[in-house]
């Protein structure tokens, strides 16, 4: 009998729906954001662009302060990663730090764009015959739009789809599992711009070589499946297959999303590639539509402005760059009691510190809680060792083991226990009956592990050139050698000789 290979196997992605480990129902709260269309708030008064918005290298600033720009115009280069384009006309303020969007409330280069209000565009250079384009040409024009995944990770998505074209991918799944309580930008978006989405879809799968498209949505998402189903017809794309997963946190996890699909663990410290997947966010599918056949660079994406310090809670087509600030008022401000600004859900996201926080591509979700959102800080307890996070923990870790090694700096242990690989979903947490900060302790461990390896492989380079210097100045000690006995002999020839032809000569020695 024959024995598929994972690989084969995850072929049939999305046939079958399976069930990940752990993982927990919760209140999705998405309802108070989709009550109205998705709208485009007015031009701010000020933007602040970050150089740096996806994993990779920064971009280097190519205007400075006085410079005019023009909507879409390329204001940052990077030569390994993405560029950075402006969001609206206007002129360059400065390009200074500035504080980034980040959990650590770190700064970083940005440049500050003043808006002249005229919203004039560049002009776009979009790609025609979308049948016969290259994947390396792709892969140009999705650099050169500044596209990174939208779904949280921000990985440049011309890297991904040219890794998944060399490693000969079958299956393209488009995440639109939207898992945290809270926000509802993906769902409105294939609400509402499905088309968008399926033509995305169908230049990713050429431009892969993948065999199949398998779309995953939320079972509650209603008329979402109709609406890609619909516009996967118009198009006539028979290879595209929408499928409902059931809504249980964190499914929306691209290791838990691809165990749902297939039934299959991508390997720890592998990568969905070797089960010949390529994940994408559904809203990266619209925006690498959008990047080939408008040439529209990534200038703006769906945001989520929610929770119960919000006036209006609602969608919004938020333009990169815009602060906080501004998007609240277009919800028609604060409530009056906001305890907390959260970027993103409540359970994955961070707080920031002020609301002047810039909107970066990253960014889905901008969450206001209030007082009554949440919980009085409860008084740690010890471990009673339950074992309710180990049942609640998709990544089918044991976290009182893991808190154990990291609370005594037991590193080896920890590593080898598979800290590396909890994705923070905070599962843990949220079950935990004695209060305990698992993912916080996580959180450092991981850092602690990072640092170790990054310390071992400075260790090793370090000790690598030594070895290599002490080889080279050998050898060269080895060639001076035998160049000096060379020339002893030489000079010893050249003496004999002359001895005997009754010439005088010097001797070696003298030489
Ligand atoms: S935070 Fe990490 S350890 Fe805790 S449940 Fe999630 S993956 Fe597991
Ligand atoms: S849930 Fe909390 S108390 Fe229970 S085993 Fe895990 S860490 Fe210990």
């Amino acid at each position: 009998m024959s024995q598929l290979s994972p690989f084969d196997l995850a072929r049939d992605a999305g046939r079958h729906t399976h069930h990940f480990h752990g993982g927990l129902k919760l209140r999705h709260n998405k309802r108070i954001s989709c009550q109205t269309p998705v709208e485009r708030p007015p031009l701010p008064d000020i933007l602040v662009v970050p150089l740096l918005q996806q994993a990779g290298d920064i971009a280097r600033p190519l205007v400075e302060a006085g410079d005019l720009v023009l909507k879409g115009q390329q204001i940052g280069h990077c030569q390994n990663c993405v560029a950075v384009h402006a969001p609206t006309s206007g002129t360059v303020e400065a390009v200074e730090d500035r504080l980034m969007t980040h959990a650590s409330g770190m700064t970083g280069l940005c440049v500050i764009i003043r808006p002249d209000g005229k919203d004039q565009w560049t002009r776009l250079e979009p790609l025609d015959h979308i049948a016969d384009i290259s994947p390396a040409r792709l892969a140009r024009q999705l650099q050169e739009c500044g596209l990174a995944g939208l779904g949280g990770a921000v990985f440049p998505t011309h890297a991904k789809t040219l890794d998944g074209h060399q490693r000969q991918v079958h299956t393209l799944i488009l995440n639109g599992a939207e898992c945290e309580p809270y926000i509802s930008c993906d769902e409105m978006l294939m609400r509402e711009q499905p088309g968008k989405i399926i033509l995305g879809a169908r230049i990713l799968r050429r431009a892969l070589g993948a065999e199949r498209v398998v779309i995953a949505i939320e079972d509650q998402m209603g008329a979402v499946h109709q609406a890609l189903a619909y516009a996967a017809d118009c198009a006539e794309c028979t290879q595209i297959t929408v499928v409902k997963v059931t809504t249980i946190y964190p499914e929306g996890g691209e290791r838990q999303l691809i165990k749902v699909l297939t039934g299959l663990e991508v390997p720890l410290g592998g990568r969905p590639s070797d089960l010949g997947l390529v994940c994408q966010n559904v809203a990266t599918a619209a925006a690498v539509a959008e990047a080939v056949s408008e040439g529209k660079p990534l200038i703006e994406r769906y945001i989520t402005v929610t929770g119960n310090g919000i006036s209006r809670p609602r969608n919004l087509l938020a333009l990169i760059g815009t602060p906080f600030y501004h998007l609240v008022d277009a919800c028609g401000g604060y409530t009056g009691n906001v305890a907390r600004l959260v970027v993103g859900g409540p359970m994955m996201g961070y707080p920031v510190s002020s609301d002047a926080t810039p909107v970066v591509k990253a960014v889905n979700c901008i969450l206001a809680l209030t007082d009554k959102d949440i919980a009085a800080p409860q008084a740690e307890m010890p471990c009673i060792r339950c074992g309710e996070c180990s049942r609640a923990c998709p990544a089918t870790l044991l976290p009182q083991q893991l808190h154990l090694q990291v609370n005594n700096g037991l590193w080896d242990e920890a590593e080898e226990y598979g800290l590396l690989a909890c994705i923070e979903c905070g599962c843990c947490d949220f079950v935990c009956p004695s209060h305990i900060p698992l993912v916080s302790w996580f959180r450092h461990g991981k850092d602690m592990l990072r640092q170790r390896a990054d310390e071992a492989q400075a260790t090793t380079l370090a000790r690598q050139r030594f070895e290599a210097r002490e080889v080279r100045l050998l050898r060269k000690k080895q060639a001076r050698a035998e160049k000096m006995a060379k020339r002893k002999q030489m000079l010893q020839q050249k003496t004999a000789t002359a001895q005997q032809t009754g010439k005088s000569a010097k001797g070696p020695e003298d030489a």
